[in-house]
């Protein structure tokens, strides 16, 4: 290479060299949808930081270097009216929150539940792909959704333990990762590239176990899911969850069996209170 080129090369910044490698190479090469596995060429993208500065439609920001246009469009947050307890929104978007027939009837575990948006296309099928196709590149922007929901809808120093929501052995070593996990793992980035004064919360993935196999509880009606999840979750050691605020982190909640029947194990082992958040909520 020439000098001159060269040393004008070297005095560019760094990050300004990466993004105009990444634009050409995008250019060159088209990325494949994971959704539909079809050649697109992806937005080239500065860093991370801008899809989680930016509040406006925060799902196709950070899907686009993954899902194609068509694949990315139709994502529906979860936004007032909304149960304020289990978090279900309601299907008319007018009046106040309010609680809703289900949890009138039956009283929750937990405290409070939120969900980052509903369990529809496309949020539905990045989940599917994280989670059966084993696309964990997925996981740091859904993580940060996951993280922009997590700051605006708790204050940071309201909890004191996040619990991932914990996979049988066997599933775990099925699918190689536990989802939940994943998904709170680069937290404690996000706020500082945020810049907020979050304190470390400790991300506690051995005290809740899942002792007992049971079959996917996709295709049961509520009361089978309720007796399908009843009685097969186990505390490890609740010396570090006692007194503790403690944030159940998953994935999909969809009748919320598998949540109420965690917080009430872990309401047994004496914490303080559990709060859920997970991704995606079904209608
Ligand atoms: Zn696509
Ligand atoms: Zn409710």
């Amino acid at each position: 290479m020439n000098a001159s080129v060269e040393k004008v090369i070297k005095s560019l910044p760094q990050n300004l060299l990466k993004r105009a490698a990444f634009a050409v190479k995008k250019v060159i090469f088209p990325t494949r949808c994971l959704a539909c596995r079809s050649l697109f060429h992806a937005k080239a993208r500065s860093s991370k930081d801008s899809y989680l500065h930016d509040s406006e439609n925060v799902f196709e920001r950070v899907i686009t270097p993954f899902f194609c246009a068509t694949c990315a469009f139709g994502f529906l947050p979860i936004v007032p009216p909304i149960c304020p307890w289990c978090g279900i929104m309601f299907k008319s978007r007018q009046g106040e929150d309010h609680l809703c027939g289900e949890c009138m009837a039956s009283a929750k575990k937990f405290r409070i539940a939120r969900s980052v948006g509903t369990y529809q296309k496309p949020l539905m099928d990045a989940i599917h792909c994280f989670k059966y196709k084993g696309k964990t590149q997925l996981a740091q922007p859904l993580g940060a959704m996951l993280f922009k929901s997590f700051i605006s809808c708790w204050d940071v120093r309201s909890v004191d333990v996040i619990v991932p929501v914990p996979l049988h052995d066997r599933k775990l070593k099925m699918r190689g990762f536990n989802p939940s996990l994943l998904l709170v793992r680069h937290w404690k980035l996000f706020a500082s590239e945020l810049k907020i004064n979050m304190p470390t919360i400790p991300v506690v993935r051995d005290v809740l176990q899942k002792a007992r196999w049971t079959e996917p509880q996709t295709g049961l009606v509520r009361k089978k899911r309720i007796e399908n999840v009843k009685n097969t979750f186990s505390i490890n050691d609740s010396s570090k969850i006692a007194g503790k605020r403690i944030l159940l982190v998953d994935d999909v909640y969809t009748t919320g069996a598998t949540v109420n029947e965690c917080a009430k194990v872990l309401l047994r082992g004496k914490a303080l209170l559990v709060d859920v958040l997970r991704l995606a909520r079904a209608m």
